[in-house]
Order: structure tokens, then sequence, then C-alpha cells
């Protein structure tokens, strides 16, 4: 203990009970944080009041004024002294604490929020007369008679001031607006039947609308499509799957993107447990786990995912902001996910997203950039830099243009590597989603028309997940076939890389592919996966061994029997460079209609990529 601790004496120390005030600071320490988590407190009493509309308007990010209005049941004047007391709610009557149905339960947030702001309660219930309760730091006013419709206005002006350490820690007002506006559409994706806005009045007057979303109507889903089509965009819903699956009484339902849709953060991920959001590490690992199979390690789905089942089967009391839940049965949530979202995805087929083909044209044409950009790929400039596809695309129009001697490297650049085929035509291959293939251009990409546009398909990246799934399917039935070598491949490792295989030859057996020690150091590959043909049988090794080393201890064997596989399928595949003839090329293609997944490489980039007529005429300005 530091000798001059001011708080301790060194006498034998007398215990004493804190007063209301400090006791409601304290308390206000876990549930108040930040501006943020004021506004979801304010918001989730006015959805449990059952209120069809709710207003926020706030001032400097929530430092200044925070506003919430709604319709709800409203307070009446005689309880409002005791909605601002400490452990006093109208929700739970206490007997069961997990048989929980509202947002609220502990009693906490409004003197929790007086205490450290100016807190002002108007209100009027159905047969009452409307009232106001003042309370600025411990001190409560009397009840006032108000002028008020219906509902509740709860005010709390001036956060932190009270605590000047708190006011510190806070961040720009921009940060803490934005923080406010995700807690709000976290809660509106929640609540689609109820209408929310955000209005920010930093500069008085009615202020500027942030954020609107009117109430929803239709069933769940439809509400649900609306709600999300506002909240996280039209290129979600348009390229998201729906969920709907149950399994022992928990239920899942929402809305899971397709893994071309992915992101570079996990920015796009909701997840709700009865209707609460949570950020909760099980779900989210589970999430992760149902798209592994798709997505590189640095690739997030996009997914809002809402969970329900009886309150007593998770407890919603770890947390103080009741942002974390514990599941009594951890793992039936998680496979609920898995296999669900999965199942989803099998069912999408060879689709990939069509943000692809939006992405891809105004990559081509610089104006085209006022598309949403949503599908975004691995950039080298990085995630949030404006992408300028300008000057790239300038440059390689000039390039082609010019003249042949002075292109470097001409000779190879005189030798055009595109193959056409006759047109023969074959209208009932056009009317296939993926067309009649009608030429190869720099020995990896194929073109094929379709009756409403064209398709362009990276070879390579589509013959890599083509053979994955074969060998994922090998590996279920009964092992992936493998063949064995005439000469066994002797590799020279170091003694701790092949000590790290040989701890998993049985696994890789599995995955056709059999070692065995040869010597210190060294290894002997005996068989190989047959759909491989012939492979360098050390990159291979060495690329397992990245993976193992990637993987870590926490996946689940079959995710990780899957990741090694999908390392090993890139070694059989059509390297670009590789001539196709026309029937191989449809055969490609059909291939891939008929094989799940096959929209997306196994790093979650698209194999291929639709362009139809009308997108091909606004390149063209035609439109
Ligand atoms: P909790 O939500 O955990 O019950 P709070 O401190 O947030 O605790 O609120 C205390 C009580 O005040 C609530 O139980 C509810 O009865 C009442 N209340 C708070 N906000 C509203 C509102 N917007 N409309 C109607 N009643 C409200
Ligand atoms: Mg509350």
């Amino acid at each position: 203990m530091s000798v001059s601790d001011p708080n301790i004496s060194r006498e034998t120390p007398v215990i004493r009970q804190l007063d209301d005030a400090a006791i409601n600071r304290i308390a206000a320490g876990e549930v108040v944080e930040r501006p943020a988590s004021a506004v979801k407190e304010l918001v989730e009493n006015a959805i449990d009041a059952g209120a069809t509309r709710i207003d926020v308007a706030i001032a400097d990010g929530g430092k200044t004024l925070i506003r919430v209005t709604d319709n709800g049941c409203g307070i009446a004047p005689d309880q409002l002294p005791l909605a601002l007391s400490r452990h006093a709610t109208s929700k739970i009557d206490g007997s069961d604490l997990l048989n929980i149905h509202s947002f609220g339960f502990r009693g906490e947030a409004l003197p929790s929020l007086g205490a450290v702001g100016k807190l002002t309660i108007t209100s009027r219930a159905q047969g009452h007369d409307a009232a106001t309760i003042r309370v600025t730091g411990s001190a409560t006013d009397p009840v006032k008679p108000a002028a008020l419709n219906q509902g509740t206005v709860v005010e709390l002006r001036d956060l932190f001031y009270a605590t000047p350490a708190r006011l510190k820690f806070m961040r720009t007002d921009r940060a803490e607006s934005q923080a406010i506006g995700d807690v709000i559409k976290r809660l509106a994706m929640a609540e689609p039947w109820i209408g929310f806005t955000l209005r920010d009045v930093s500069g008085g007057g009615e202020g500027r609308v942030t954020f609107r979303a009117d109430a929803a109507s239709g069933d769940l889903f439809e509400a649900l499509h609306t709600r999300l089509t506002k909240v996280m965009g039209p290129e979600f819903t348009s390229n998201a799957l729906k969920i709907d699956a149950e399994r022992e009484g928990i239920t899942l339902t929402g809305y899971a993107a397709l893994p071309t849709y992915s992101r570079g953060a996990a920015v796009a991920q909701f997840l709700f447990v009865n209707g609460r959001p949570v950020r909760d590490k099980l779900l989210t690992g589970a999430l992760r786990g149902a798209y592994a199979d798709f997505l590189s390690r640095d690739r997030h789905p996009a997914a809002a995912l809402f969970l329900e089942c009886e309150p007593d089967r998770v407890d919603v009391n770890v947390h103080p902001a009741k942002s974390e839940v514990r599941f009594r049965e951890p793992g039936v949530a998680r496979s609920l996910i898995v296999t669900a979202v999965r199942a989803a995805l099998t069912g999408a087929g060879h689709r990939a997203s069509t943000t692809v083909a939006a992405e891809t044209l105004s990559a081509m044409r610089p104006e085209m950039t006022d598309q949403p950009r949503v599908y975004q790929m691995d950039r080298r400039s990085g995630y949030a830099a404006p992408y300028t596809p300008s000057v790239q695309a300038r440059d390689a129009a000039y390039a082609a243009q010019a003249p042949l001697m002075d292109a470097p490297g001409f000779a190879e650049a005189s030798m055009p590597s595109a193959r056409f085929e006759p047109v023969a035509e074959q209208p009932q291959l056009d009317a296939l989603p993926l067309g009649a293939a009608r030429a190869q251009v720099h020995e990896n990409y194929i073109i094929a028309q379709t009756e409403t546009g064209m398709v362009i398909v990276d070879q390579h990246a589509a013959h890599e997940r083509l053979v994955y799934e074969k060998l994922k399917h090998q590996m279920a039935e009964k092992g992936v076939a493998s063949q064995a070598l005439l000469i066994p491949e002797i590799v020279e490792l170091s003694d701790g890389d092949a000590a790290a295989l040989l701890a998993h030859a049985e696994n890789l057996a599995r995955l056709g592919l059999v070692i065995e020690a040869f010597g210190p150091g060294t290894i002997a590959v005996r068989e190989t996966p047959a759909i491989l043909g012939e492979i360098n049988a050390e990159n291979m090794l060495r690329d397992v061994l990245d993976e193992l080393s990637d993987l870590g201890e926490s996946q689940l064997v079959q995710e990780k029997l899957e990741a090694i596989l999908s390392r090993v399928a890139c070694h059989g595949s059509i390297r670009s460079g590789r001539r196709m003839r026309a029937e191989e090329m449809n055969a490609l293609l059909r291939e891939m209609e008929a094989t799940p997944h096959s929209g997306q490489c196994n790093h979650g980039r698209p194999t291929y990529v639709e362009l139809k007529l009308s997108d091909i005429e606004r390149l063209f300005g035609r439109t």
C-alpha cells in the first residue's frame, strides 16, 4: 500500500455508512459510463413503458443535453419521487430474478442519472394530470404540476457536472454523438414496430434529424426487413439470407449476409437475446464459426440475429449495463447459430453478393463512385482511405492505347492471350445462371454470356473453391482419398515444425496427407490427396504449418480440419495461366452452379462478377 494514501489514516479504520448521494454516484459509475449509456437507459425505459414513438434530442454529443420523449404509459404524479429513488422499479417484485421480460429491472438508472446530471422528468399517466420533478445532485425538488398530453419527457442536462473526473474521460462531441447513434440503432433493430428519431439540437431550435426510422408494419420478418434496410442499408438486406431456426426451445431469427458481403472489421454484427442488444463473446464466436469456412480470418461477416428463449434460460443480471448475458446451456445457443447460418449459406448455392457488380463498375468508371461502397475488398490502401479509381483507370487506359513500342516488354504484350470460342449458338446454355463460355482472357478469366448480361469468372479462385468443396465432401464421407507417391518426398524442416506436424499426423491422414518421421527435423510425405494431382509437398507442408500456428488451440477439431483443408485445396487448383477449351470452361461453370458456396473463394472474395446489360450500358453512358 502506498504510504501517502490520503483516504486511509494509520489509526484503526472507522467503518461508516455512505450517504445516498455518494451511493448513487458510485452506482452511476457502473451504469452511466458516457452519454450513450444514459441514452440507452432512457430509451429502454420508454420501450418498457410501451411507447410506439420515441424521440431523442441531444446537444454537444449529449454532454449538455439529452432529452427522450415517448408516448408510453407515463408515471402518476405520486409515483415520480419513487421513480427517482434507488432500487425502486415497477417491473419486477424481486421474487424471481430469472423471469424478466423488460429491459429494466434494477431500478437504478434514474437515481444514478439524477446523481451525475440535472434531471427533470415530466410525465402524464392515463387518468392523471401531468406533473414534473427535478433532481440536481442529491437535492430533489417537490413534484409540481406541468403541461403534457401523454407519455413522458426525461431531460438530462450537464451530465457529469458533479463528477469532473468523469467529464475528463469524455471523447469529442462527434464521437459521443456517434456512440449515441449506435445505441439508438441497435435498439431500433430490436423494436421494428416502434418509430425512432434522433435530433441534434446543438445549435438550438428544432435541430437536425440525424436518424429516423418510422414504425415498420407487417409480420416479424417484413418489419425486420424494413427496419434493417433503414439501419444497415439496402445493400445489407439485398445480400442477406433469412434465418429462421429452432433448437431445444431456443429460436434464432434474423438475417445473415453472403460471405462476399463481408467487412474488414466486426462493425456489422448485431446480436440480440430476448430483444436485448448484447455484445457477447460466445455468440460472436459462434457467428465467426459459422463463416469460418468462407472467410479468411481478417474478414468479418455481417448479420443481425435474434435469439429468443424462456427468460429463465438466460441470466441477464450479470452485467450492470446488461450488455452481456449468460446462457444456461451455451452449447445449444452456439450450435444453433452455427448450423442455422451454415444451412442458409448452403441454400444460397453459388450466389455471390450483388454489390460485387456495383463495386466492379465503380472501379471501372470514376463517375460511379457515388454508389454505396459496401463490398469492401481488402485494399492495400487501407479500409477508410478514399479509393480513387480514376487515376488507376486513366493510367490503364493510357497504357492500353499507347503505341506498342512504348509499352515495356511489348514482346509479350503483342501476343494477345485472349482466345475466342466460335460462337456456336447454345441458347440453352445462355439461359443458365452462369451462361455460356465465350472466351478466356489472360489465361485466367472466363467470359460467359447470359440471357441478361455477362459473367466474368476467376477460374483459379473458382476451381480452388470447387476442389475444397469436394475435399470436404470426401472428408465427411470416408476420409479424403489419397494417392501414394512412388517415391516418398523427403522434406527438411526445423525440429519444432516437424514435431508440430507429426503431432497432427493422424488428422492429416484423414485429409489425405500421410506423413511420417524420417530423421531429426525431417518428414517423409508418403501420400497426398488424390484430387490434387501432382503437387509440391514441401510447399503444402509449410502452408499447413502456417495454418496450424494461426489456428492456435481455440478452434474445434472440425473447424481446424476445414481450415487446413482449405489451405490444402489451394495447391491443386488450376493456377492462372492454364488454357481451357470451351467444353472445359462450360464444365467449370456448370459445376459452380451445382456447388454450394462456389460464389466465393476460400478467402471470401468473389469467384465471379455478373454484369447485367443495364450495368454495361451504364458503363458506356448509354442510360
Ligand atoms: P428500471 O427501469 O430498472 O425499473 P429506472 O430507474 O430506469 O429503473 O426506472 C424506475 C421506474 O420509473 C421504472 O420502473 C418505471 O416504472 C418508471 N419509468 C422510468 N422511465 C419511464 C418512462 N419513460 N415511462 C414510464 N415509466 C417510466
Ligand atoms: Mg430503466
